[in-house]
């Protein structure tokens, strides 16, 4: 075994024997040092295996003292000497020599020493190395290592022990002073109990801080206890600071509540936006459970907007790793709901994206308190009605879209009559109820588009846009009347108050928000004024017209319900020998307050408001019963004339309910005539077709009134008519009025060369009678010969005989 030898020897022919020698053996000399300071300078850079010393050396420096330096180098040496006194061995003693040879020596025991030396010097460079290696590993793993040895009474704490723990304690079992002392004590027991009996222990320890330097933190603690007698001998062991871990296993285990009991739906995406979990609360807000989703894009399934909400585009609108605002996501169950997002992107320690987080607040209620803020702004605390805020806002709104569609609008001014007294007298509490039940009434009859306001006390403003018809307007003010005037239950009484209402429209009264509000109220005070509980229009012509029209429509229909709808039948004679040839039905309605109103006021009305294919058909009907009688009575050839309104006939099933009558009553058909006015043979669609089938019916078709409307020849000529109606208009100044002549005597020509019979109708003076005979018009109807007559008449007319003529 061959080794790396120094030589330190000041005698230069020692040396070069030495040398030789050594070199004879197989040895590698490195170098030749003649002085103590030489082989001190150079030998930690050499590190040869052995140094052979001489003690005694030129300059201040001796061997012993040389090999004291050396071995801080953990350079092993070997002193080769010629002295051998007490206290040279003394000094070199101090160096822990390999050993010692006395000059001279002889070659094999230099040799076999030499041998020994570098053996031992391998062993113990292993050892180092081990040493080392556990060092650096101690070192890596930032490990404090430690002993405790019992018997000895003595702690031994390195690496990184002392940074770890603060300082190093002189005992390990003392709980007053040792190494447990420094722990808290919920954590001692294991490790006093294993120090007892021995045997292995790795746990995790609190420190309680340090005296000296206010350490404290988490710690590791492995070790192994070795134990005799129940007594520990001795342990050996490990500690690690976990503190920075423990925080951050802390921080996590925080996060985890954190995401687990938020209230805010939380998702954790993967770097390709996919679903990796989601938190409760995401579960509920969304209706998805985790598995349904996972591994799915929020874009797939939560995103109403996809294009602006989804992922992606938000992330990239944002500049930053974050984004927040406002989104529409789907609900599992397919409802939209509104919350607030939050994107954010997480990143690794290199900057790369390692998850996205998302983050949804349902904002419900922001939204809810945001339209309770609203609410309160706009409505009436009391009533639940707007107020003041809203009035303006909803007649500026209407103006505006009045504008755009030319439609009309009405606001209506409601007043309490009296509400004074009953706020006076029974309190105000008792007053606010019963304004709150007024407000509940005038809402529940509104629709949907109208908008009632309580403007203050007892006074209420109703919008109602897209007006049409005045009547509608007056109608829907009179249904408020009948509903505010119903009794109210009061806490202690039942009262009834009644309310007077003012309308104005927009854009005929006035076309601004308060000159509108100020119309109604004047409207209003007319009401009052003329008796209270009524609403008066905001006054013009056009509104008084509205008036009458709704109460004829309102009366009619109590007519019909009471009955009060008759007929008179007005005889129709031939004029060459005045012989009565049949009746014109005429509907009569005889109004208990009003008296007898005429059919020219109220047939357009029942034609507006859609009566008049019910009175048209009880028309009809009525009269073929009665006519029927009649024939039946001794008059067979009678023909009976009725009315027919446009209206009437526009509707699809006309000739139907025709058929249906005539089949019911069993009336002739052929002695039936229909009477059809020219505008309504304008009006009319279809009518040649519509005429063309009532006539397969078998009836006979005239027109009314003729001569009054536009009709052409050529219409006239192609429509399937039986008779022409000559107007009153035209009958009434004859044979005085020359143009009236003239357009009498061009019908009766043209009637002639078309082949169509003739009635002049309200012949009053025989002079009359007379010019349209000798004209050649062959029947006439008028006060001459008879006025409309009741059913009684008509009867005891057919029990005469009827040989002479009628007038
Ligand atoms: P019309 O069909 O032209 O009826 C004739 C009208 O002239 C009747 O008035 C009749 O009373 C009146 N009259 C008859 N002879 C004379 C006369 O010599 N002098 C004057 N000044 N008047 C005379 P009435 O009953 O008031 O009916 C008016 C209109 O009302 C009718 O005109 C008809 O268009 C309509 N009408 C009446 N009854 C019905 C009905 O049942 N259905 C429909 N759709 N319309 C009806
Ligand atoms: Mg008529
Ligand atoms: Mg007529």
């Amino acid at each position: 075994m061959n080794g790396r030898i120094m030589i330190v020897e000041d005698e230069r022919i020692v040396a070069l024997d030495l040398r030789q020698t050594l070199e004879s053996f197989g040895h590698e000399v490195v170098m030749v040092a003649s002085s103590g300071e030489q082989a001190v300078a150079d030998g930690p850079a050499l590190k040869p295996d052995l140094v052979l010393m001489d003690i005694h050396l030129d300059g201040p420096m001796d061997g012993t003292q040389a090999a004291c330096a050396l071995q801080k180098h953990n350079i092993p040496v070997l002193f080769l000497t010629a002295f051998a006194s007490q206290t040279v061995l003394d000094l070199a003693e101090r160096s822990s020599p390999y050993g010692y040879l006395v000059k001279p020596v002889e070659t094999r025991s230099l040799q076999a020493t030499v041998r020994m030396a570098l053996a031992r010097r391998r062993a113990e460079r292993e050892v180092e190395k081990g040493e080392e290696r556990l060092r650096m590993a101690v070192d890596v793993a930032e490990l404090g290592v430690w002993e405790w040895d019992a018997a000895e009474g003595n702690f031994i704490g390195e690496g990184r022990f002392e940074s770890i723990l603060g300082e190093v304690p002189d005992s390990l079992g003392d709980a007053s002073s040792g190494f447990l002392a420094r722990i808290e004590p919920d954590y001692r027991t294991p490790i006093a109990d294993a120090l007892v009996n021995g045997g292995a222990i790795r746990t995790t320890v609190k420190l309680r801080e340090a005296p000296a330097t206010g350490r404290n933190g988490w710690v590791d603690f492995h070790a192994r206890a070795f134990a005799a007698d129940g007594d520990m001998s001795r342990a050996i062991g490990v500690i690690r600071d976990v503190t920075a871990e423990r925080e951050r296993e802390e921080r996590l285990r925080r996060a985890a509540v954190v995401f687990t009991s938020t209230g805010e739906g939380m998702a954790i995406l993967d770097t390709a936006q996919r679903v990796i979990s989601v938190n409760p609360a995401f579960e509920r807000l969304t209706g998805f459970a985790e598995a349904e989703i996972l591994e799915r894009s929020p874009d797939d399934f939560l995103y109403a907007r996809r294009r602006d909400d989804g992922f992606a585009s938000r992330l990239n609108e944002s500049e930053s790793d974050y984004w927040c605002g406002e989104i529409a996501c789907f609900h599992k169950d397919g409802n939209l709901f509104t919350a607030w997002q939050h994107l954010c992107v997480v990143r690794d320690a290199h900057g790369e994206v390692s998850n996205y987080v998302l983050a949804l607040s349902d904002n419900g209620a922001l939204r809810r308190a945001e339209a309770q803020i609203n609410h309160l702004a706009y409505h009436d605390a009391l009533t639940g009605l707007g107020n003041r805020n809203m009035l303006e806002d909803t007649i500026e709104r209407e103006i505006e879209r009045a504008r755009q569609d030319a439609s009309q609008f009405a606001v209506l001014f409601i007043d309490l009559d009296g509400f004074k007294l009953i706020n006076d007298t029974m309190g105000h509490t008792t007053g606010d109820t019963l304004l709150t039940e007024i407000a509940r009434r005038i809402n529940r009859i509104l629709r949907r588009t109208d908008t009632a306001i309580r403007i203050g006390g007892d006074e209420f403003v109703v919008v109602v846009p897209g007006v049409d018809r005045l009547e509608d307007c007056a109608s829907l003010a009179e249904k408020l009347l009948c509903e505010i005037r119903a009794h109210v239950d009061l806490e202690r009484e039942r009262v009834s108050i009644s309310a007077s209402i003012g309308i104005a429209l927009y854009p005929d009264n006035a076309n601004d928000c308060s000159s509108l509000v100020q119309a109604a109220d004047s409207a209003m005070y007319g009401a009052k004024e003329r008796g209270r509980n009524r609403f008066a229009f905001y006054s013009n012509d056009m509104a008084e017209r509205a008036m009458e029209r709704l109460h004829i429509e309102q009366g009619l229909l109590r007519a019909i319900a009471n009955e009060q709808l008759s007929l008179q039948y007005q005889p129709v004679v031939r004029l060459d020998d005045g012989q009565l040839v049949g009746f014109e039905a005429l509907i009569r309605w005889d109004e208990p307050t009003h008296g007898r109103i005429s059919p020219e006021r109220f047939i357009p009305v029942a034609e507006e408001c859609g009566l008049i294919d019910y009175i048209g058909g009880w028309v009809l009907r009525t009269a073929c019963t009665q006519a029927l009688q009649w024939i039946q009575n001794g008059f067979p050839t009678l023909r009976l004339a009725v009315n027919v309104s446009a209206r009437q006939m526009n509707a699809e099933d006309f000739e139907d309910s025709v058929r249906d009558i005539l089949d019911d009553t069993g009336f002739p058909p052929q002695q039936l005539e229909l009477e059809i006015t020219e505008s309504t043979l304008q009006a009319v669609e279809h009518s040649r077709e519509l005429l063309g089938r009532l006539k397969t019916l078998g009836l006979m078709i005239s027109i009314d009134d003729f001569g009054t409307g536009f009709s052409s020849l050529s219409l006239l000529k192609h429509l399937p008519i039986d008779r022409i109606k000559i107007d009153r208009s035209f009958v009434t100044d004859l044979p005085d009025h020359p143009s009236n002549v003239a357009v009498t005597e061009a019908i009766i020509a043209m009637a002639y060369s078309l082949g169509h019979a003739l009635i002049a109708e309200g012949v009053e003076t025989p002079e009359q009678q007379q010019f349209l005979r000798a004209r050649g018009c062959g029947e006439a109807q008028g006060f001459l010969f008879s006025r409309p007559l009741d059913v009684d008449d008509v009867n005891l007319l057919i029990a005469l005989p009827r040989s002479g003529p009628l007038s």
